[in-house]
């Protein structure tokens, strides 16, 4: 690769398409076309056989049955079909619902939809590595809560949320657990049972598989969970979700997943190796700059660092073949600061000089030597011309 080749460090946004994934797909594109809910002909049985290997990969990730994984279209719609679809079955004699502060906009602003129609929303509060403490969802429960909605892992800090603490206490309580697993879903290990996990929600394109196709985990035994239909039509997905599937991404989606337990161990020790070289390296070079979230219980992908005193945005501007994004890929177009920062504690000069560096499959040990030059040099450029740090060097 050249030297003037972009360096990809936005995985946590999205992923390519593993090329793998993509000639898995193909087929479902070209020959195997037909319609899975054709079962009458060869082409709709193909199409159908396509859907349920991909299911029973799924399924069997999450430790899960086949008939509890509903395909949706990414972990936005899972997250709406969790939230809204059990709040609207169950109905407002249990109209509380709790969730914390640093969740994705899809839980965050389904959660306020709901708030709109006269639920109460409890918002947990994390600490400053971006926890959420158990106790204090034990604290939160009340006779009308019907639902806990916490996050395994985080898009903009990658702090791994202790799910299994907080789904024992969901369980113990008889209340309903979602997790929004979209970062964590192939690269943790994911078990549905022993962490009494009821509803959980992933995507195939941060794990090299297609954009547009997601699932939705629908726990069907004890409790066994019904769902208001969010999208009325031929009643596919065993009634949870209408609408002829996309065949060829639900290949992709279970071959990615494949792939990804497959690869799992050596490909999270190499980004285990590139991430702290990428920090370690940052913080000999400038040693004020802060690692946000936790060291440790942390994707093995995901670096996020606050440069004192150094806007983020013009950071990025300036390391131009350097992809990475400010604070949240999600908030990048408004200059409100990341949500999830302030809610770790930041002040808003602070959370504007964040920026999120996430590693993946195909980032290479070279690259991570170009961008640590490239970050290095364009700080201290900017630093030099900054009037604060001027000041401070005087
Ligand atoms: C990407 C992401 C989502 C949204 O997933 P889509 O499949 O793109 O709708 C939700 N939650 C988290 C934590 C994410 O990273």
């Amino acid at each position: 690769m050249g030297k003037n080749t972009s360096i990809y460090l936005d995985y946590n946004a999205t992923t390519p398409t593993d090329p793998r994934v993509l000639d898995y797909m193909l087929p479902y594109y070209k020959d195997k076309f037909g319609n899975a809910a054709s079962f009458h002909h060869k082409f709709g049985q193909e199409a159908k056989k396509a859907v349920e290997d991909s299911r029973k990969i799924l399924a069997s990730e999450l430790n899960g049955k086949i008939r509890e994984i509903v395909f949706t279209s990414g972990a936005t719609e899972s997250i709406n079909l969790a939230i809204k679809g059990l709040c609207g079955k169950i109905g407002r004699k249990k109209n509380h619902i709790i969730t914390q502060a640093t969740e994705h906009k899809a839980v965050l602003d389904t959660c306020n939809a709901m708030k709109n129609k006269g639920w109460e929303v409890t918002m947990l509060p994390v600490n400053p590595e971006g926890f959420v403490n158990p106790d204090d969802v034990l604290a939160s429960l009340k006779n009308e809560t019907i639902l806990v909605a916490i996050m395994h892992a985080n898009n903009e800090i990658g702090t791994v949320q202790p799910i299994a603490d907080i789904g024992e206490i969901c369980r113990e309580h008889g209340i309903y657990f979602l997790v929004d697993a979209a970062q964590s879903f192939g690269k943790l290990s994911i078990d549905v049972q022993k962490m009494n996990i009821d509803l959980l929600a992933a995507s195939a394109h941060k794990i090299y598989g297609p954009k547009g196709i997601g699932i939705l985990y629908v726990n069907q035994k004890n409790p066994r969970i019904s769902l208001q239909l969010q999208i009325d039509g031929g009643s596919h997905e065993r009634g949870f979700r209408s609408g002829t599937l996309p065949v060829p991404l639900i290949a992709g989606f279970g071959e990615a997943v494949r792939i990804a337990e497959e690869d799992r161990d050596v490909e999270n020790e190499h980004l285990l190796h590139l991430r702290d070289k990428l920090i370690d390296e940052i913080k000999a070079a400038h040693p004020d700059v802060e690692l946000n979230g936790s060291r440790k219980k942390r994707l093995t992908n995901n670096v996020n660092i606050c440069f004192p005193g150094v806007d983020a945005e013009t950071l990025i501007m300036k390391m131009k073949s350097v992809a990475c994004s400010t604070g949240s890929a999600c908030s990048s177009a408004n200059l409100e600061p990341s949500h999830v920062l302030k809610a770790i504690g930041h002040r808003n000069e602070m959370a504007h000089s964040a920026i999120r560096f996430s590693l993946g499959r195909f980032t290479t040990e070279d690259e991570i030597d170009r961008a640590i030059e490239i970050i290095n040099k364009t700080v201290t450029a900017i630093k030099k011309t900054s009037p604060r740090h001027r000041l401070l060097s005087v």
